[in-house]
């Protein structure tokens, strides 16, 4: 069964926050039949800037970047559009990597750039897709040290 994009998680980085501002609003009409949640300082300036509304969770150093990865694992979460800084290295650079890491696990789809966020928006797939949700059924009850382990 598809079903639209509707929940979207938005992160940049100081140094990007105006590009995905900038973005947020030229697909403002797109957006607005979403769920945005946000770390704290980038959803401020989102709603700030586009009257959108948005659930904003701690800010990204704060451990913003590790609650929108739990709301990924908890399947809350649709795609993720994270403007993070190829030129700086960060205070939370673990978080970003874990954050990456945990999108990429569970077969979200990621834009780190203006151009890839545009052309999945402007995809047919924004109005409807069947995403496949990994099945870990085999990792949950491998065997480890010969007992196969509970969820
Ligand atoms: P911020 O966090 O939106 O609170 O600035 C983003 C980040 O640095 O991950």
């Amino acid at each position: 069964m598809t079903r639209p994009i509707s929940r979207v998680a938005l992160v940049a980085h100081d140094n990007r926050k105006t590009d995905l501002i900038d973005w947020v609003a030229r697909h403002r009409e797109a957006l607005s039949g979403c769920q945005l949640v946000t770390t704290g300082t980038t959803g401020r300036l989102v709603a700030d800037r586009t009257g959108l509304v948005v659930e904003r969770l701690q800010s990204g150093p704060l451990g913003g970047d590790q609650q929108v990865g739990a709301r990924i694992s908890e399947g809350q979460v649709d795609l993720l559009i994270f403007f993070w800084d190829p030129l700086e290295p960060m205070s939370h650079d673990p978080d970003i990597k874990a954050l990456l890491r945990i999108a990429t696990l569970w077969n979200i789809p990621i834009a780190c750039n203006e151009s890839s966020a545009d052309f999945i928006v402007n995809s047919p797939c924004f109005s409807g897709y069947e995403r496949r949700v990994p099945d870990f059924g085999a990792y949950q009850s491998r065997s480890v040290g010969g007992e196969s382990t509970p969820d």
